[in-house]
Order: C-alpha cells, then structure tokens, then sequence
C-alpha cells in the first residue's frame, strides 16, 4: 500500500525534515508513527497522503509513484484512496453533521442525494445517526472527531491518515475513537496513526519511530489490545 525508498524532504533554509527514510506498509496494517515534535512525522503524513513530494527519492501509494503522476492525477489519487484525520477536526462550522460528511465525496462525482444518503449511513457507522443536523459547536470534542472519521471513511478509502486523531480529546472520547479506528481497520483498510500518547501507540500492532527525519526502529508487536 506504501512504499518510501530513500526519500528525503528538504526545505528552505537547510532543513532536513526526512533523511533517506525507507517504509513499506502492507495492505491492511494498522500502525503507529510515534517520535518527538519536529523528528519529522507530519511531513512523513503528507507525503503518504499525497499532499506533498519527496526532494528525492521515491514514494509510492497503491501502486502509484507520487513523482510520476501530475497534480491532477495525484488529487483523483486521493479522493479515491485516501482519507484523512486530523487533530483539530478540520470541520466546516456552518455546517451540519451530515453536510460535513457529505462533502467528503464532493469531488467524486457522486450526486448531492447519494451523496447524503452515504453521509447518514456513515455517520450512523460512527454511532452518530442521532446528531445528523447538529453543527460542530453543538457537537462535543470526541463527536466531532467521529463526525471527522465518517468524512474519511464515505470514499471508502483504502488508506486512512490520522495525524494525533486523540490529541484533541479527553481519554474516553480518545478510546472511542481509537475503537473506531480500529474497526475500520478490522474491515480491511490500511491505517498510519501519528501519535504521541505511549498508551495508544503501545495497543496497535505496528510502531515506527521517527528522531530527526530518520526511522530509528520499526516494531511489531502481536499483543494487540492493551
Ligand atoms: P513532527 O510532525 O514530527 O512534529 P514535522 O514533520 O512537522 O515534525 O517537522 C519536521 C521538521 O521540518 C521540523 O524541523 C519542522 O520545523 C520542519 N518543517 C516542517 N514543515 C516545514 C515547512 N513547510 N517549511 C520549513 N520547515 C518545515
């Protein structure tokens, strides 16, 4: 699902963001990218999810190179495989739960009634059939985030991108959507969590650590559950 071969990111003024980083993902694995603040998780996120190019090196997404395709290519490349969490939600306010959601398949080419049909059926997925037109301030930190989740997940991605999806949340909200997460994995779709909290990244089955833009280790564990 994700291959990295000696990619590196570079950025003005001699910032070394990646250094050489070499990462393949198999279809269906749930993984933890933990490291301290600047060791270069975010920029790993973006050029996983497409948002960004590696200064060298390759990148490859459900078989595609990131380097080959054009930013048109790359944005289809998206809406079709990808979906992203992010820590602060990234909700439109104005919106209600449902529109939110339904906007995630904006660029699909799906019509306006699929498209809400879809977005109550994931929302229902999240356990928030009975917020549909609640807006983000009448919503709770840890509903927001699942309003979130069903935004990632009405595309039908086969790679889902959380970057600190609990950073956000008090722990019970944090544990639903971790349960979430994991689900949604369970159903076969591939997930990279950014994470800083140990708890969280020692409960998923997968850890690669990152210090100054490089991968220090990469760790299985078979005890998945805490
Ligand atoms: P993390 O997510 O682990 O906190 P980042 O990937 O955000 O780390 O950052 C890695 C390094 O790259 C840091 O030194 C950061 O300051 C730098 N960096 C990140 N994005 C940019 C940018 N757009 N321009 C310049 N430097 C950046």
């Amino acid at each position: 699902m994700i291959e990295l071969n000696d990619a590196t990111k570079s950025y003005a003024g001699g910032v070394h963001a990646l250094r050489g980083v070499d990462l393949d993902v198999d279809e269906g694995e749930l993984l933890a990218i933990v490291g301290p603040s600047g060791s270069g998780k975010s920029t790993l996120l973006n050029l996983i999810g497409t948002l960004d190019r590696p200064t060298s090196g390759t990148v490859k997404v459900a078989g595609f190179d990131v380097n080959a395709l054009s930013d048109s290519r790359l944005s289809a490349l998206r809406a079709r495989h990808i979906g992203f969490v992010f820590q602060h939600f990234h909700l439109a306010t104005g919106r209600t739960a449902v529109d939110n959601v339904a906007d995630g398949l904006l660029y699909a080419g799906v019509p306006f009634k699929e498209r809400r049909a879809r977005a109550r059926a994931a929302l229902e997925r999240v356990r928030l059939g009975h917020r549909l037109d609640h807006r983000p301030s009448e919503l709770s930190g840890g509903e927001k985030q699942r309003v979130a989740i069903a935004r990632a997940l009405i595309g039908d991605p086969s790679l889902l991108l959380a970057d600190e999806p609990t950073g956000a949340l008090d722990t019970a909200s944090g544990d639903i959507v971790m349960e979430l997460i994991r689900e949604l994995n369970e159903t076969g779709t591939t997930v990279c969590v950014i994470t800083h909290d140990n708890d969280i990244a020692a409960s998923l089955p997968r850890h690669v650590r990152f210090k100054d833009g490089s991968v220090v280790s990469d760790s299985r564990t078979t005890e998945v559950r805490p």
